[in-house]
């Protein structure tokens, strides 16, 4: 027996336990009555380590008491968390201590793990990387670690080409590899950026939860409420993009909520799908202003009408687009959306438009016209209500500003265009062109699908920085 489990023995069970001292029961159940040097019984010691449930390493302080570790705490000289540890390196200690957690070496026996003594385990440990190595088959041997990036890392790579082994595989479940991939791309280094949040005036977020779990949550959560709080007359403002309602998202001024996975597309973004939407309407207007402007000449031209029934037939195309905009609209547009009834409107449109291009009789020359009509009727207000449902809360009057100039090009170049057209190319020219800018209309929104289904859900939350 040696001098410290003589003690251990002595000063707690006296010198009748001293005489059983040499039994090796005794030992197990009076575990550290000696402790060692830097632990006292009854008085707790602090130990200053690194978190280790994500990468962002957060400094902590470890409340160890009788050798147990009982409380974690952020260290407040560490330049990562100034003290604070989130929720998950709080609850650390559960992972510690949990009893599912590997409590020494295992061996697999068929289906079942079975525990081995340690120095059964570094025996055979060392029996299969000889053997291995011998059959010149170090590289099939594997070492797999969690994230280690200091002097353990160092270790355990050595280890592995003292070996000759495959390079040591990091498992990181918080692994920020596309981040790091993307900057390499971008900027030519290997990096993951730090973000001061504190200095921002305006953060937008694209699926970044950066309260909750994102790179390095405590730090951003201090950035962030230094950001987010009432300073020198004013407060900084933060939008954020995330499916879900997560910490983030509920102390953003303004949370969009979007289809899981299309943060890109909510991003490249609301003003794409704006153009999208403004080009289909300026080749839709050019196409049926381009019929306004030139059917005078053309019902002249092909069936001998003089302004008289052209400004009656003016005048039911008129009467017709009221029903479709007071009864038609509403109900395709409810079944259909704004976008698929944008679309049904610029098919009616283009099939209107080619039938004007052939008719040669009255039949046809009306429902050429009840086409186009329809179409017109359809698509106008539902291509309003498609850039409404598609532009940000805040840019909503900005975004259909835009739209109507985009319209009013179309009337000044849809005009011309036909105009030339049936004096150069022939009187059913402007209508078989507007048939296919009509199409092409069509062709750009089916395109633009993807991006033009992904209608942001906006919900105002109040914010409050004291909660990050
Ligand atoms: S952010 Fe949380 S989990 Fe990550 S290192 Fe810091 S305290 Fe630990």
């Amino acid at each position: 027996m040696n001098r410290r489990d003589f003690f251990k023995i002595v000063a707690t069970t006296g010198a009748t336990a001293a005489v059983a001292g040499c039994q090796p029961a005794t030992e197990q159940i009076l575990p550290l009555v000696v402790p060692n040097e830097h632990l006292i019984p009854g008085v707790a010691a602090w130990f200053a380590t690194v978190c280790r449930e994500c990468p962002a390493g957060c400094g902590v302080l470890a409340r160890n008491r009788e050798g147990r570790v009982v409380k974690l705490e952020g260290n407040p000289d560490h330049p990562v968390n100034h003290g604070a540890l989130c929720g998950r390196g709080q609850a650390a200690l559960q992972g510690l201590y949990n009893p599912d957690r590997f409590a020494g070496p295992l061996r697999r026996d068929g289906d079942a793990l079975r525990s081995l003594p340690w120095d059964d385990a570094l025996k055979l440990f060392a029996d299969k990387v000889t053997a291995a190595r011998g059959a010149n088959k170090a590289r099939g041997i594997a070492v797999v670690t969690q994230l280690e990036n200091g002097s353990a890392g160092v270790l355990a790579d050595r280890f592995v080409q003292a070996i000759g082994a495959r390079p040591r595989v990091t498992l990181e479940p918080f692994g920020f590899e596309a981040i790091r991939a993307a900057n390499r791309q971008t900027f030519g280094r290997d990096a993951i950026p730090y973000y001061a949040l504190q200095d921002a005036e305006v953060v937008i977020s694209f699926g970044a939860d950066f309260v909750e779990t994102w790179l390095s949550n405590v730090d951003h959560a201090r950035g962030f409420a230094r950001m987010h709080t009432f300073r020198d007359g004013r407060a900084g403002t933060f939008f954020h993009v995330e499916p879900r309602q997560s910490l983030t998202a509920s102390n953003a001024d303004e949370w969009i909520r979007n289809a899981p996975g299309t943060e890109g597309a909510t991003g490249a973004d609301a003003l794409t799908r704006i153009w999208v939407l403004a080009v289909a309407g300026f080749i839709a207007i050019c196409a049926f202003s381009g019929f306004e402007a030139t059917f005078s000449l053309f019902a002249g031209s092909r069936f001998d009408l003089t302004e008289g029934p052209v400004a009656l037939i003016f005048f039911a195309v008129g009467v017709l687009l009221v029903f479709v905009q007071a009864r038609l609209v509403g109900p395709v547009s409810g079944r259909l959306g704004p976008l698929g009834a944008l679309q049904l409107g610029l098919l009616f449109n283009a099939a209107g438009l080619a039938l004007l291009a052939v008719t040669r009789g009255w039949v046809l020359l009306v429902v050429a016209l009840a086409l186009l009509t329809i179409g017109q009727g359809l698509a106008i207000p539902n291509l309003t209500a498609a850039v409404a449902d598609r532009a940000p809360n805040e840019r909503r009057g900005e975004a259909l500003g835009f739209q109507q100039r985009w319209q009013a090009m179309g009337r000044i170049v849809g005009p011309i265009l036909a105009g030339a057209l049936f004096e150069h190319v022939g009187v059913s020219a402007p209508y078989a062109v507007g048939a296919g800018l009509a199409l092409v209309a069509m062709g750009v929104l089916v395109r633009a699908h993807g991006e033009l289904t992904v209608a942001p859900v906006t919900g105002q939350l109040s914010g409050d920085a004291s909660q990050a």
